[in-house]
């Protein structure tokens, strides 16, 4: 009763279908544990689409302007997370988003929040990157798009193959960098400048390894601790394992792999 009075957004339909799932799964849908999942779960699952009923001209608009730059933009490393529309689980990972500008630019920070509104709906990763690219393509008319998407699927990770370190990449180029290898190639350079190097003790980490999730997980641990070194061991026995955290240069030199040839004894 007292849940009845409760100010909250009804969502009658999404709440019934949770419980009539947890029934399906043998559950009991009115356990104490499981009494408000059914509200939760629609809550989550209305947040997680709520890029469904958005489009880009909600986040670009008022956000691009003239400018005689023609360079390459890059917004690299974008996190994002996603559902697979083949089993309604996540898939998360990175994206980096550039293009080269005839006339136009897009205000930095929208780029980010373009690419949430096409995650935040029942999505493959192909499409995704299609869409953030050809979102950029309409709204400026630049002279190329280049997006590359490299994420981690729950689908493939929790069930079916059950592999964990495997890292899905996609890439859609448009206008310039499809027809010119020059161009993608200073893309390509791009993502793996020397900030990203240095974000990295292991340099010569093969490529696709380079922005797996364990990253992102010891780089927050990194961001959320006072020692670096704290939380990024404990991310270091679970199950995103693989990649080493950042560690501080200079400051635990004997945790860095490779000795620099110049290293005295
Ligand atoms: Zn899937």
């Amino acid at each position: 009763m007292a849940t009845q009075m409760m100010v909250r957004e009804e969502r009658p339909d999404a709440e019934a279908a949770v419980a009539s799932l947890l029934r399906a799964i043998g559950e009991d849908p009115e356990r104490e544990g499981l009494s408000r999942t059914p509200e939760r779960v629609a809550k989550a699952l209305a947040f997680l689409t709520s890029g469904a009923s958005r489009g880009p001209l909600d986040v670009l608009n008022g956000a691009i302007f003239t400018e005689s730059y023609r360079g390459l933009v890059l917004v690299r490393d974008i996190e994002f997370y996603s559902l697979c529309e083949h089993h309604l689980l996540p898939f998360f990972g990175r994206a980096h988003i550039g293009y080269l500008p005839a006339g136009r630019v897009i205000g930095l920070s929208k780029l980010p929040r373009l690419l949430d509104v096409y995650a935040r709906r029942l999505q493959v990763q192909e499409r995704l990157t299609e869409q953030v690219a050809r979102a950029v393509q309409q709204a400026i008319q630049p002279r190329g798009v280049a997006v590359r998407v490299e994420a981690a699927h729950f689908c493939m990770m929790m069930r079916g193959v059950e592999k964990q370190e495997s890292l899905t990449i996609t890439s859609s180029f448009l206008g310039d960098f499809r027809s010119d290898t020059d161009l993608r190639q200073e893309f390509f350079a791009a993502l793996r400048g020397p900030e990203a190097a240095a974000h990295s003790p292991r340099k010569r980490r093969p490529a696709h390894t380079i922005h797996t999730p364990d990253r992102l997980l010891s780089r927050a641990n990194a961001e959320t601790s006072a020692d670096p070194l704290e939380g990024s061991g404990a991310r270091r026995s679970g199950v995103l394992t693989g990649a080493p955290p950042p560690v501080p240069r200079g400051k635990y030199p004997r945790r860095v792999g490779r000795r620099p040839s110049r290293q005295r004894s």
